[in-house]
């Protein structure tokens, strides 16, 4: 395939602005690659790092972009053969470049090495969040081409699903880790997830393959749609938290008063969530924690029910191979009506509405949210 001398990016300058640059494509060594972007996807991280909060603060100008799917383009000698692709291939690209080599990489935890870890306080590589003045600058999906480091971990992922679909192996990547391998959920358990965004549903896709007996799912009264989709899916029972519903209540009628075995909290920002959700939970439940507070403490947090009734509470954050591959052998199983998640996808130059569509408290029903550059 032919390599073009530059590649067109949406630049995110400062918070909340864009710009259209040209940039400069490396020639590729035998260790690396390029990757012509076919999808890039968008999740509340992308928010926050445009908004320059919190983990976006002092990153400077830099091109979003971290749920990528392409065509590789051109890859090295020594590449091609560590990765196991070739040029024409479609892969996907985890968001993560971790150096490979210190305590938590050797220990399979590499996705939260600190040689990738943005909040770190440390010089890091990753994609979507690296700055433009690091070299090559193509650390983001929002442009038409995206460096391949040679520390990326790619997956072939076929040509019988198409990228918009392919790129939902992280939700699902997600949900595989945080339901199954990290919070252990048996054949005919009762899975609980709270919040029905892309990273939610993928839960529920994950508890359904693992063999749940009953999976509920809670959103609130803006979430009807996505909640329908989550019945799609495979949920039982929805429970839409209001002014006079308890979901706690709910969870403990449907479970005759034992409580849920695995509960997932994905609520950004709210902290009455993780208190619904150690209540809800059942004696040696476990309770995954996978969404920010923005720093919030959880005035609620009961010590003593975790005690009573010897609940593991666990923090959970991203993917890796173990969970990736299985999602994208999900995916290409056609199984589940995923493509029911695609519900928006924009050209490259309207990256900033695609943004605030996907945004919190952007537009309802948006689930995942595609750039197509
Ligand atoms: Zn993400
Ligand atoms: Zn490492």
């Amino acid at each position: 395939m032919d390599v073009p001398e530059r590649a067109r990016a949406m630049v995110a300058t400062d918070a909340y602005t864009m710009e259209s640059r040209d940039i400069p494509i490396p020639r590729i060594g035998p260790d690396d690659g390029l990757l012509r972007v076919e999808v890039t996807a968008i999740c509340g991280t992308d928010w926050e790092i445009w908004g320059r909060q919190s983990r976006g603060a002092g990153l400077g100008p830099l091109i979003l972009g971290h749920e990528n799917v392409g065509r590789v383009v051109a890859v090295g000698d020594r590449a091609a053969q560590r990765w196991g692709v070739a040029v024409g291939d479609r892969i996907a690209v985890e968001e993560f470049l971790p150096c490979g080599t210190c305590r938590l990489c050797r220990g399979g935890n590499y996705r939260i090495c600190e040689a990738t870890d943005s909040r770190g306080g440390k010089p890091f590589l990753r994609y979507g969040a690296t700055p433009l003045a690091v070299a090559p600058a193509l650390y983001g999906g929002q442009a038409d081409y995206l460096y391949l480091h040679p520390r990326s971990i790619v997956y072939p992922v076929g040509e019988d699903i198409g990228p918009e679909l392919a790129a939902l192996y992280v939700p699902v990547g997600n949900g595989v880790r945080w339901v199954v391998q990290e919070g252990g959920l048996q054949v005919g358990e009762t899975a609980v997830v709270i919040g029905p965004g892309q990273h939610g549903l993928g839960c529920v896709v994950a508890a359904r393959v693992a063999g749940a007996g009953r999976v509920i799912v809670v959103g609130t009264a803006r979430d009807g749609d996505r909640l329908e989709v989550a019945k799609a899916l495979g949920a039982d029972e929805v429970v839409v938290a209001a002014d006079g519903t308890s979901p706690v209540e709910s969870v403990l009628d449907a479970t005759s008063g034992r409580g849920a075995d695995v509960v997932v909290d994905l609520a950004p920002g709210a902290t009455g969530t993780v208190e619904d959700a150690l209540a809800m939970a059942g004696k040696r439940a476990r309770v995954l924690l996978a969404a920010s507070k923005h720093g919030r403490a959880v005035a609620g947090f009961s010590n003593d029910l975790v005690v009573r009734k010897e609940l593991v509470v666990r923090g959970v954050r991203g993917h890796d191979h173990r969970s990736v591959e299985p999602a994208i052998d999900i995916i290409r199983s056609h199984r589940f009506p995923l493509e029911r998640l695609c519900t928006h996808r924009f050209p490259l130059e309207q990256a900033p509405e695609a943004m605030h569509v996907a945004a919190r408290g952007g537009e309802r029903g948006a689930i995942h949210v595609s750039v197509v550059p």
